[in-house]
């Protein structure tokens, strides 16, 4: 049986890679070829994947700086019975990123939203981990001043399961010092580069990551998994 065509007045959130190219569903790439039109975090990202697959469809930026403005196209757009395959710059849409605030003025204007799934920097990240995965806890990136990181992980102290971060390479080794100074017993796996060609996982307390990076420059993408006894 043939899939069924997209459903007009419709966003659907299209998953791409996280690193390896190869990494993108069946139904993706159909969504990306059969839409009216691929809204994208990074354009110029977007064009490159369309291209990758031979897929030529008009795209329009929807990042953080413009996403108030865009979401009243889009709106517009799906009123019209038009078909939009949301995707950010890598991984599901929505997740730490731009598409929450366009998901939730979709939605909020009556319109169907789609997940079409695929990779996830968290549930990549998570169960090649080793840590507990029956509850984990997923806070994305903690905010960029100190007193209010401080502030988050506190309130992050009572949280059960495995704790969850996205975080830059810029803010590793300080972010270990911030664990450190939370719970310096944790055992700690810094996901790094999942599914490109230097994927790592490195594995111990804040202090020995902290360590391992005074030799060497963080760099690359990062998920932070922490297990508090
Ligand atoms: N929506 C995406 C997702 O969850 O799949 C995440 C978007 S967020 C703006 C980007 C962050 O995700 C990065 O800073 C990093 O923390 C994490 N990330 C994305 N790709 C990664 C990769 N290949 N390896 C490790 N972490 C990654």
């Amino acid at each position: 049986m043939p899939p069924a065509p997209l459903q007009p007045g419709t966003l659907y959130l299209v998953a791409t890679p996280i690193g390896n190219l190869e990494d993108i569903t069946l139904r993706a790439l159909r969504t990306l070829r059969e839409c009216t039109l691929v809204a994208a975090e990074d354009t110029r990202r977007g064009r490159q994947l369309l291209k990758a697959h031979e897929i030529d469809q008009p795209l329009l930026s929807c990042h953080k700086f413009n996403e108030a403005k865009r979401s009243g196209e889009l709106l517009d757009r799906l009123s019209q019975g038009e078909t939009i395959a949301l995707i950010s710059d890598a991984g599901t849409p929505g997740i730490s990123d731009p598409g929450e605030r366009i998901i939730r003025a979709v939605l909020g204007a009556g319109h169907r939203v789609e997940s079409v799934p695929g990779p996830c920097a968290l549930a990549t990240a998570l169960p090649t981990s080793g840590l507990p995965t029956e509850e984990f806890h997923f806070a994305g990136f903690l905010p960029h001043k100190s007193g209010a990181r401080a502030r988050k992980l506190e309130t992050l102290d009572t949280v059960p399961g495995t704790l969850c971060l996205y975080e830059s390479p810029h803010r590793i080794v300080k972010l270990m010092g911030e664990l450190h100074a939370q719970w310096p017993e944790a055992e700690v796996v810094l996901a790094r580069e999942l599914t490109k060609k230097f994927e790592e996982y490195l594995r111990g307390t804040p202090e020995e990551l902290a360590a391992h990076y005074a030799e060497r420059k963080p760099k690359g993408e990062f998920v932070v998994l922490v297990h508090r006894a």
